[in-house]
């Protein structure tokens, strides 16, 4: 019988997206694993039933129940994680230390559960890193979301009612979204500056065609990200950055620190001397905002400026977002899969590091640690 590989509709709140779409749910069978989709999967990405020729289409319970291996974008519930076989794989983003209880409940079904957050993210994984195409559409739509509520063009336009001059958009946290907002930015015409605390972002920043802002203070930390300002290097940071977000008519922020709340870059006090409607777009919102009056998943007003705080933005681009998600997942399961058996190589490190739970244990040690620490 062939491996079945299940792919559900996504339960989460507001999300579009859909682990396979049609073309890599194709490749799967091709691989010759049998693919079976929860009725309506696609839909909100824009993926009908009837464009996935080669699935089976189940209701949802079938669609747990019957899988040997399921893709999903959004952690699952605990009652999600309970349909399933004891003894099934789960692959998808978890953040496993948000939900002591999913982790229990993947123990105590003997799930074999693999976190796409926790693939190295070494070259060789480079295709599998679902951290990095979702974090490209965020920066893509973070900059649209900016153009969208200004009240100023981002282009110099000259007409015949007069020239305008190009927006200002400032991008603090030249990552892979940052670098994407800064590069979206551009090509809708506005003048761009970045910031970074990595010094190896100037020279991405510049080959984008913006402008690196050299505030002084560098903040490498382990693995190639950044690591937590000290208190004199936040002061120095905020006191060099008020002069140029005075100026900015758009400011995208997107700075985060791996495993902790996200930096707060922009107090009160900065988004006070901004101008008349300027537009604050924070992508950090999930993680609480580098802005200090973000309210995430909301837009205020904060005197005559606006602060948008998005929740989940890769969503909002669900189509595309859900086919470079899908390339991830098949360029993740493919080695795993062999003569249509599903035969995970534990020598592989990208497998090995990115396996949450097996035989009803967590494997995984930080996730381990934060758990049992939690229980203590
Ligand atoms: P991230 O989402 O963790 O952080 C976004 C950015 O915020 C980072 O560039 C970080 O330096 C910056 N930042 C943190 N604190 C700041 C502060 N106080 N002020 C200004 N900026 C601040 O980052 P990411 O996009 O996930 O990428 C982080 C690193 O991972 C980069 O070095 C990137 O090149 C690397 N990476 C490697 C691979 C790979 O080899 N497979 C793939 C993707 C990313």
């Amino acid at each position: 019988m062939p491996v079945r590989l299940s792919v559900p509709k996504e339960g989460a709140d507001g999300e579009r997206r859909v682990a396979l779409d049609p073309t890599v749910a194709t490749r799967f069978g091709k691989m010759g694993l049998s693919v079976q989709l929860e009725k309506d999967a696609g839909a909100a990405a824009r993926f009908p039933d009837a464009a996935y020729p080669d699935a089976q289409v189940l209701d949802t319970a079938e669609v747990y129940a019957q899988a040997d291996i399921m893709v999903r974008v959004a952690p699952p519930t605990v009652a999600e994680v309970e349909q399933l076989p004891e003894g099934a794989t789960l692959v998808g983003f978890f953040h496993a230390h948000r939900s002591p209880e999913v982790m229990a409940a993947l123990q105590h079904r003997k799930i074999l559960s693999f976190a796409m957050e926790l693939i190295p993210r070494i070259s060789r994984a480079q295709s599998m890193d679902a951290l990095s195409s979702q974090a490209a559409v965020a920066g893509y739509k973070a900059a649209l979301m900016g153009a969208d509520l200004s009240c100023r063009f981002f282009p110099m336009l000259t007409t015949a009612a007069g020239t305008i001059r190009p927006s200002k958009v400032i991008v603090i946290g030249a990552g892979v979204a940052g670098l994407q907002a800064i590069a979206t930015a551009r090509r809708l015409g506005a003048m761009v500056e970045a910031y970074d605390v990595r010094s190896a972002t100037k020279e991405q920043v510049e080959s984008l065609g913006a402008k690196f802002l050299d505030l002084g203070v560098k903040a490498e930390g382990e693995g190639g990200y950044a690591r937590e300002l000290t208190e004199d290097e936040k002061k120095q940071q905020q006191e060099a950055l008020a002069g140029f977000i005075a100026k900015a008519d758009v400011l995208i922020t997107t700075a985060a620190i791996p495993g902790r709340p996200s930096p707060k870059l922009i107090p009160a006090g900065m988004v006070r001397g901004m101008k008349s409607g300027a537009v604050i777009v924070d992508l950090a919102a999930e993680g609480g905002g580098n802005c200090e009056l973000t309210e995430p998943g909301k837009t205020i007003e904060h005197g005559d400026v606006i602060i948008h705080g998005p929740l989940n933005v890769p969503s909002q681009v669900a189509l595309h977002a859900s086919e470079m998600y899908a390339k991830n997942l098949l360029n993740f399961l493919s080695p795993m899969i062999r003569d249509g058996e599903f035969k995970p190589d534990w020598d592989d490190e990208v497998i090995a590091k990115s396996c949450l739970t097996r035989d009803g244990e967590i494997v995984h040690a930080p996730t381990r640690e934060a758990i049992q620490g939690d229980a203590s």
